[in-house]
């Protein structure tokens, strides 16, 4: 049994004879495509459409106004067999086979001894998709994914990589070392410039570059990026391209694992989260990481759970960058409080009933005592308690000490935005009586007039009750 249903490969076909039995919409498609490909074409159909003629007219290929009899198939290379009638097409196949040719039938697996993908097109690159056979339509639809996340401007980047081929070649040896020159290119200072249109820019950068080809064009960088609550949808496109090009992932465990998928296959992860039973490294040993990293010169995505301005000590991380002179950038994420929002129905602010909403962290909270608190007691302001978990009954009592009443609706969130998620709707009160000791880290505790509103906007349905989104560097490369 081979490993695969078909060798994939793109063929020169220029000027070599090939057969399309059939002149219909389908045929015409195939013309097309062999035409654009330059291949010598022979057509056989007793009858054709306009547009076949018309192509006859013009010499684009070569009709023979006949039923195809197996005396046709002379030198081709390949064969296709575009009619509508069953039994001719596998008559095609069999002839063909039977001389050793290649041959497809359209929309039918079983006959085809090569079959054509989709094909995404932009400016030099192909990109082909094959499901074997068995579902085009989901390779048109993987097809389409890929035509959104190819950069627009590749073809300038191919117009590039073949302008300074040749320098290159004369330049940096070959093997490993010119793939490693090619790929500092395009992942660089050069590519970034290419596909933002900045050409002049890129030119001399490529100068530069080739002047001193080990070296490295961009000095270190940190992102300092948020991930959103986990699913790897929730993440912005520039926190997901930043990811794609860092040679370094430091990432917390709260972030999953879809979204780490986004990162090189080659870059380095270091999961610096806490989790118990653990080792973790301290938020001083984290920081130092990240600035010794910088320091050498690497691009380092420092990828955070939420926002990493969020109770996610990201302010700290950029200060330590920004003290040892090193450059960063921050890109913000979808905060758990926003996540649990929106994934359990809850608006956090909402005409007529909420008209402000604070973000604590439950951290310093103590039994009886919300210290500073006290301006969260108003009936029209929403409060989302971060890291409360393990404080429900002292959030309940402190608010209501401080005169929020017991009524006031809660929704734990657990998991928010999750395919486990998992959200409980409770009063203070409940709260303060210490009712709900299973909610589990991590959860969101959202307090308000708002949360009633889930009974009529609540509309996400968690798919899983397992955990699904912790990520223990299984499949990745991790290493500190
Ligand atoms: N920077 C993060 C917060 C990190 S603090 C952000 O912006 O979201 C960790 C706390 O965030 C957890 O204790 C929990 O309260 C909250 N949290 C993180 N992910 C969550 C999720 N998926 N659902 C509910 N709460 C979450």
């Amino acid at each position: 049994m081979p490993l695969v249903d078909y060798f994939p490969l793109f063929a020169d076909l220029r000027q070599r004879p090939c057969l399309i039995v059939g002149a219909g919409q389908v045929a015409l498609r195939k013309m097309t495509l062999l035409h654009r490909a330059g291949a010598d074409i022979t057509l056989i159909a007793p009858r054709a459409t306009q547009a076949i003629r018309d192509a006859h007219s013009a010499q684009k290929v070569r009709w023979i106004e006949a039923e195809f009899a197996p005396e046709h198939l002379t030198d081709h290379v390949l064969v296709i067999s575009a009619t509508n009638d069953d039994a001719v097409n596998r008559h095609v196949a069999d002839i063909a086979r039977a001389a050793g040719r290649l041959c497809n039938v359209v929309d039918d697996p079983a006959n085809c001894s090569f079959i054509t993908p989709a094909i995404v097109d932009r400016g030099g690159i192909t990109v082909a998709v094959s499901s074997g056979g068995r579902s085009p339509t989901v390779a048109r639809w993987v097809k389409a994914h890929i035509e959104r996340s190819l950069p627009q401007r590749v073809d300038a980047l191919v117009g590039l990589a073949s302008r300074w081929r040749e320098s290159v070649r004369a330049r940096v040896p070959a093997g490993q070392s010119r793939q490693r020159f090619w790929l500092r290119i395009f992942n660089g200072a050069v590519g970034e410039h290419i596909l933002a249109g900045r050409d002049a820019q890129a030119e001399r950068a490529m100068t530069r570059q080739l002047a001193a080809p080990e070296q490295d064009d961009r000095s270190g960088t940190a992102y300092l990026v948020g991930a959103g609550p986990g699913e790897a949808d929730l993440i912005t496109l520039r926190g997901a391209k930043l990811l794609s090009e860092a040679d370094v992932v430091m990432h917390d465990s709260l972030v999953a694992r879809s979204v780490l998928e986004l990162a090189r296959r080659d870059a380095t992860f270091i999961n610096v989260g806490k989790r118990a039973g653990h080792h973790s490294m301290t938020q001083t040993q984290i920081t130092a990481k990240l600035v010794d990293l910088v320091g050498q010169g690497l691009r380092v995505c420092r990828l955070k759970g939420g926002d990493p301005f969020v109770f996610g000590r990201g302010g700290e991380e950029a200060l330590a960058l920004e003290h040892a002179g090193l450059s960063f950038e921050i890109v913000p994420g979808v905060t758990a409080a926003s996540a649990c929002g929106a994934y359990a129905g809850i608006p956090l602010t909402h005409r007529g009933i909420a008209d402000s909403v604070t973000f604590v962290t439950a951290h310093g909270c103590q039994r009886g005592r919300i210290p500073n608190y006290a301006d969260l007691v108003r009936a029209d302001r929403t409060v989302v308690f971060y890291m409360g978990v393990k404080r429900l009954p002292d959030i309940g009592h402190g608010l209501i000490a401080h005169g929020r009443h017991r009524a006031t609706p809660v929704a734990l969130v657990q998991n928010g935005g999750l395919a486990n998620q998992r959200v409980i709707t409770t009063t203070l009160g409940a709260l303060a009586d210490n009712a709900h000791r299973d909610v589990a880290s991590p959860a969101c505790v959202i307090v308000g007039e708002v949360v009633a509103l889930a009974q009529r906007l609540a509309w996400y349905e968690p798919t899983s009750s397992k955990s699904s989104h912790l990520a223990p560097a299984l499949s990745f490369r991790a290493s500190n």
